[in-house]
């Protein structure tokens, strides 16, 4: 699962902005922050994993958002550096369909289809791959000339 996760992780990385993302903040409604998340967080904050878990973990929305961009965006969580696709047990997936304007543009560019079947699709990596040859982006909340 870890090298799939890393696999995903470098492909969303390499992929380059199709500016899609509407900036529109509902995926940072319900962040999930994995235990390496939390440390990687906190170590570069400088913060201790109780003030975490007391003052951040679990809020909605997301603590580290503000005026719709991403204050920590080098640190983000993993689940956030891929999204809009979500990993499960049982396969990669790309969500928001529909309601994500990136999510649906990566549907439209993968399956070349307007009409939306469904706001949550199976992708196989495959398809994820040949996507960046037509060039994709998970480049969301990305401040505009900010640097941190
Ligand atoms: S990735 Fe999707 S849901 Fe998140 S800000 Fe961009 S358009 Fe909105
Ligand atoms: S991208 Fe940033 S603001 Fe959005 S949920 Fe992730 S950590 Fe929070």
């Amino acid at each position: 699962m870890r090298a799939l996760v890393d696999r995903v992780l470098k492909i969303c990385e390499e992929v380059s902005s199709i500016g899609a993302c509407a900036k529109c903040g509902k995926c940072c409604e319900s962040p999930i922050f994995l235990p390496e998340d939390r440390e990687r967080i906190c170590k570069h904050l400088n913060i201790s994993k109780t003030y975490f878990e007391k003052h951040l973990a679990g809020r909605k929305p997301c603590p580290f958002l503000e005026n719709n961009i991403c204050k920590i965006y080098s640190l983000r969580p993993i689940v956030c550096r891929i999204y809009p696709f979500q990993l499960f047990n049982h396969g990669l997936f790309l969500v928001g369909v529909g309601s994500c304007r990136l999510a649906t543009e990566i549907y439209r560019k993968i399956y070349d289809e307007n009409r939306i079947k469904s706001n949550i699709v199976k992708i196989p990596l495959i398809e994820l791959e040949k996507f960046l040859h037509i060039k994709g982006a998970n480049n969301r909340h990305m401040p505009k000339n900010k640097k941190f």
